[in-house]
């Protein structure tokens, strides 16, 4: 097992979405995710929750431990990762089930009730503003991830 001491994170203004990036069809769990990122040299798996296909909620890395999983926000924020995001050809593709769409939702309610300042967006959204229209369009994604709009999901899917 690790022997790297993980850091507890003094605040959160974030809560970020991710996707493993893997096919539909591969049953991916957090321990899964949590061996290729130790085989990495990690300390831990970089996520803070992993939503698997069947809409099981797992723990990754103690919710109050900084996580490894967005560059240059990590200190500030609880990393969330939806499992699937790929097509059979390996591009990205919303392929999300009801289930775990339903998990995140009641997992973001969960965090933003104890985390009330924080905003909620995909990794995809710290992407940098290349021509610094103030919006972060798909031209300038450096990832796809987590492979669909969670402003525009949230929009559509208020948290009561
Ligand atoms: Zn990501």
């Amino acid at each position: 097992m690790t022997t790297i001491a993980l850091k507890t994170r003094s605040r959160t203004d974030w809560l970020i979405v991710h996707c493993s990036a893997t096919r539909a069809s591969a049953t991916v769990r957090a321990a899964d995710i949590r061996r290729w990122h130790l085989a990495q040299g990690w300390a831990d798996i970089g996520y803070h929750y992993v939503i698997c296909r069947d809409g099981t909620l797992e723990t990754g890395r103690p919710e109050g431990a900084v996580g490894s999983h967005v560059r240059g926000f990590n200190q500030a924020s609880v990393g969330i990762c939806l499992v699937g995001g790929l097509d059979p050809n390996g591009k990205p593709e919303n392929n999300f089930t009801s289930e775990q769409f339903a998990c995140l939702h009641t997992l973001l309610g969960d965090l933003k009730g104890r985390y009330p300042g924080a905003q909620i967006r995909g990794h995809r959204d710290f992407s940098p503003d290349r021509n610094g229209d103030g919006k972060i369009t798909p031209n300038e994604f450096i990832k796809a991830c987590p492979c669909f709009d969670v402003t525009q999901w949230l929009a559509s899917h208020p948290l009561s």
